[in-house]
């Protein structure tokens, strides 16, 4: 009997839970009719977003959710759905026993209310989606992989406008350097293109021309010109200022009787432009 009792009051207790569910989803779906009157659609869609979406929500709230984010989600959707229902049945039975005194103001209330739970559930769905745990990871990432973005961009926007002046120094120096040089007018000091495009350059093609490597001893120097000893011990010249005042050549790799006798001392590539840089171009124009 107990048996029996049991079972019973179990199909009693569904039959009761389908009976109510049907009450509010009837009454739903007239209090629907009369928002619109003329669009069988709009009423399907309208028991979606109050009867059903309650429904689904509580589904997603047992069986969907994984993360604190999600619960939220559904728990405020099962709650819009639910309450939207609930102010739906009610704006129905206060219109249809005709106790209202201000029915157009219900209406309207139906009309904001629909709207209201619309935007709810739209919001929801997209936010249940994002608190997934996945996306959420990726959401977070990608966020900090932003800020990590912007911070740098802004560190290096500060330290660009602290070296702001020294950059443009150097920018100034290259154009006015670049000019005088074009002018024929005396390099510069401390200026980036007499190293870069005169002197050095210059030595190691010279230097790679009589087969001497950059690591090999450096150049011979003394006043008047410079030199190179290979590994035989051969001179090979690469500029003779006493050949230039004679009008000879005096950058080609041969040797002159000058450069044969002459003494030196041995300097590097930096000390051999020294040089050059003061005496080339004075010399070089008389
Ligand atoms: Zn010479």
């Amino acid at each position: 009997m107990k048996k029996v009792l049991a079972s019973m009051s179990g199909i009693i207790f569904a039959v009761f839970g389908v009976a109510v569910l049907g009450l509010l989803m009837t009454l739903t779906y007239s209090a629907l009719q009369r928002l619109f009157p003329d669009s069988f659609s709009n009423q399907m869609w309208g028991l979606v977003m109050f009867d059903i979406a309650a429904m689904c929500w509580a589904i997603a709230f047992v069986f969907k959710s994984e993360t604190v984010g999600q619960y939220a989600a559904a728990g405020i959707g099962f709650a819009a759905g639910f309450i939207g229902t609930l102010g739906m049945v009610a704006a129905e039975v206060i219109l249809s026993s005709g106790t209202a005194t201000n029915t157009l103001q219900i209406a309207q209330w139906m009309t904001y209310g629909f709207i209201i739970v619309t935007v709810i559930h739209a919001a929801l769905i997209y936010y249940h989606h994002a608190a997934a745990p996945d996306i959420h990871e990726k959401i977070n990432v990608g966020v900090a992989r932003g800020e990590i973005v912007t911070e740098a961009i802004k560190q290096a926007t500060s330290t660009l406008e602290i070296e702001k002046a020294e950059l443009a120094q150097n920018i100034h120096n290259d154009i006015v350097s670049q000019v005088k040089r074009d002018l024929n007018l005396y390099p510069v000091a401390g200026t980036p293109f007499e190293k870069k495009e005169s002197a050095v350059p210059f030595l190691s093609r010279l230097a790679e021309k009589v087969g001497l490597k950059k690591q090999d001893d450096g150049p011979q120097v003394n006043s008047q010109m410079v030199w190179t000893v290979d590994a035989n011990g051969n001179r090979h010249r690469i500029i003779c200022m006493i050949c230039q005042v004679e009008g000879k050549a005096w950058m080609t790799p041969d040797v002159c009787d000058h450069i044969a006798n002459a003494k030196g001392e041995s300097g590097g590539i930096e000390a051999v432009s020294q040089i050059l840089k003061q005496g080339l171009p004075e010399n070089a124009e008389g």
